[in-house]
């Protein structure tokens, strides 16, 4: 069941958008749970490696389903005015779409 975000309670929208930040954060923190996140860091890496192994759509972890839901609609919203992702789409992507600028940039270079 694919996620809609204009059905969110305004309320819910910064809890899921913590939790967006906090999966791009834990993918790559080395230090968990000792980084300044501590617990919930290492509650979301938990949650990452189940997800990792598990397939079950229907899963009885809650939060399994919940967050691949979460990131299925992020890693495929495209509107700049989305409630959820569009705030912080740049904080999370901030190194993906320099690199993209920068390949951008040298390709443009070589046509000229
Ligand atoms: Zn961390
Ligand atoms: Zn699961
Ligand atoms: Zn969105």
């Amino acid at each position: 069941m694919a996620l809609n975000v204009a059905a969110l309670p305004p309320e819910h929208v910064p809890v899921l958008q913590g939790w967006i930040f906090m999966v791009h954060h834990s993918v790559k923190c080395s230090v968990s749970p000792h980084c300044k996140y501590g617990q919930r860091c290492a509650t979301t890496r938990e949650l990452l490696v189940h997800q990792a192994g598990c397939a079950n759509a229907a899963c009885g972890t809650e939060s399994c389903v919940q967050l691949r839901q979460i990131m299925e609609h992020f890693a495929q919203c495209a509107s700049t005015e989305c409630v959820l992702c569009a705030p912080i789409r740049f904080q999370v992507q901030k190194s993906r779409s320099t690199s993209l600028t920068r390949r951008r940039i040298s390709a443009g270079a070589r046509l000229a």
